[in-house]
């Protein structure tokens, strides 16, 4: 029988649920658990498609296309395993199925109510991927904080599930903050203990406390919580502020997070966790032999959370190539013809980011003519790949005008254009090309010595593509369209040939990027930082020619 646990946030948001919840899955990975996680929002979204990025971070896209919560990638690179649609639930799914059902006249004339019939929709949703068979354990994290208004149904659900599921089946665990005040050299346990009787006001006390905090929680301490918050004093777990988000399992195995999880669902032990790739990439990250500084070009750059897969893949990269990635965040909206050089001159690759829309699309044109010039490593994603074409047509083939049609519907000179089935699409959610796509690749391009396979699967997230009519004088002027789908023709990559590394792709390598698989596309792009990097202080060991080596 497939064990629930859940995970609930207390005190403030922020305190990183979602690392807390793939660092125990990863434990239990390791210890032999199926584990899989979910994460369940309270927003009335029907899934965060149409978020902006300022309000709720980047939008993760999972292989079956599903657009989710960003938490999602955090679950994939720790798990090493995809997640799908099932994964992500929001408020909104939830009312829009129960609204459809009451439509379709499924309650038979019942008064259709948030008790029972939209706690059951959430805890049909809750037990969805345990009832396939496949997962020993399924880890639930709640979004938002306990005594937030719309929290509660799923509270309640948690409550009612644990109650029909029974003790040892089913598990509690609750994130809260320990904040440490400065002047009193003293950490407070109240908003905590605020924080437990909130839920228990609704039926539902935790049966772990895991408990961030900046100073270690000496034993009294942790006595005093388990005491006030009616939970054993070794299920008061530390968790101490991490240098990395990749340190928080190792940590939450020295707290045994893992064990006392076991106990309390009356599961065996297991061996120990088999953390050895996982502790040879943390050695790695930790201590780099060299280091690279890498542009990041977008229009969200102030938000940290916008670019998360993006900044996560140069982790791996970074540690994979045994060196420290620094990212320069660059505002392309700040970015001009006249100042690009000085913004870019001294960095080791850019990246040009993914996006919708024109503000500060110049300024990304400008930067792709600098580095396709200038010889410095470029990866241009879905957008970016979109504006190295824009700019390759206007600056190299003479195309003035040329514009993605998303931006400039007019012209007529449309490199980048609305695929057919687009154009009669009005809904918003859910409506791109999204998910999974097959690629072919060229054999004699750079891609196909990186990925070392002519066959690779991508994820994409985007309405525009790249004009076909355009192909052979893009190929005869060097921009090479080196990556197609098999089935529609579409290109998916172009590589820029006179230069050691200028690659766009249509699709998002990022979402696939995994401690344990870090993306070879993104490896290869940091290994030609580090040939430019010492290329430029004149210690270059290898010559471009080696950027990447077939598998
Ligand atoms: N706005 C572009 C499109 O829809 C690119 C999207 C993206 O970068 N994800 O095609």
């Amino acid at each position: 029988m497939t064990k629930y646990i859940f995970v609930t946030g207390g005190v403030t948001s922020s305190l990183g649920k979602g690392i807390i919840a793939a660092s125990l899955a990863k434990l239990l990975q390791a210890r032999g658990y199926k584990t899989t996680i979910q994460k369940f929002d309270p927003y009335i979204n029907v899934d965060p498609g149409t978020l902006n990025p300022y309000e709720h971070g980047e939008c993760y896209v999972t292989e079956d296309g599903a657009e989710t919560d960003l938490d999602l990638g955090h679950y994939e690179r720790f798990l090493n395993t995809y997640t799908s649609q099932a994964n992500n639930v929001t408020t909104g799914r939830i009312y829009q199925h129960v609204i459809n059902r009451e439509r379709e006249g499924a309650y038979l004339g019942k008064t259709v109510q948030v008790i029972p019939h939209i706690t059951d929709e959430i805890k049909r949703r809750m037990q969805l991927l345990g009832e396939k068979n496949v997962f020993d354990v399924v880890i639930t994290e709640l979004g938002g904080t306990v005594g937030d208004i719309e929290s509660l149904p799923y509270i309640e659900a948690v409550r009612q599930l644990k109650w029909e599921l029974g003790t040892g089946n089913c598990l509690v665990i609750h994130l809260t903050l320990i904040p440490y005040l400065k002047a009193a050299k003293e950490l407070k346990t109240k908003p905590t203990q605020h924080s437990v009787k909130l839920m228990s006001e609704n039926g539902l006390t935790p049966d772990i406390l895991v408990c961030r905090t900046e100073e270690p929680l000496y034993k009294d301490l942790k006595r005093k919580i388990a005491l006030f918050c009616n939970v054993t004093v070794d299920a008061v777990i530390e968790a101490l502020d991490a240098d990395t988000i990749y340190g928080v399992p190792l940590e939450m195995m020295r707290e045994k997070l893992d064990v006392i999880s076991l106990q309390k669902l009356n599961m065996p032990l297991g061996t120990e966790p088999e953390l050895g790739k996982w502790k040879e990439f943390l050695n790695k990250l930790r201590y780099p032999k060299s280091k690279v500084t890498i542009g990041l070009i977008g229009k969200y750059v102030e938000l940290q959370d916008a670019y998360k897969s993006i900044l996560e893949a140069l982790i791996h990269a970074g540690a994979m190539n045994e060196c420290k990635v620094e990212v320069r965040n660059i505002h392309s909206e700040y970015l001009t013809r006249e100042n690009v050089m000085e913004k870019l001159q001294n960095l080791d690759a850019v990246i040009v980011a993914p996006g919708f829309g024109s503000r500060g699309i110049e300024g990304k044109i400008d930067a792709i003519r600098y580095v396709r010039e200038s010889k410095i490593p470029f990866l241009g994603i879905c957008l970016g790949m979109q504006m190295a074409c824009v700019e390759f047509a206007r600056n190299v083939l003479g195309h003035s005008k040329a514009h993605s049609t998303e931006m400039d519907p007019d012209t007529n000179q449309g490199v980048i254009c609305m695929m057919e089935e687009q154009k009669s699409i009005t809904q918003k959610g859910g409506t791109m090309r999204l998910g999974s796509y097959e690629c072919q690749l060229q054999e004699d391009s750079l891609s196909y010595r990186i990925y070392g396979s002519t066959r690779i699967e991508e994820r994409h997230r985007h309405r525009y593509e790249f004009n076909s009519r355009y192909a052979d004088a893009f190929r005869e002027g060097g921009m090479v369209p080196v990556g197609h789908n098999p089935k529609t023709n579409l290109v998916e990559i172009v590589e820029y040939k006179d230069h050691p590394f200028f690659i766009g792709v249509q699709f998002h390598p990022e979402y696939k990027s995994t401690v344990e698989n870090p993306h070879p596309l993104f490896t290869a792009f940091i290994r030609a930082a580090k040939d430019t990097h010492e290329n430029r202080n004149g210690i270059l060991i290898r010559s471009f020619e080696n950027v990447a080596e077939p598998k």
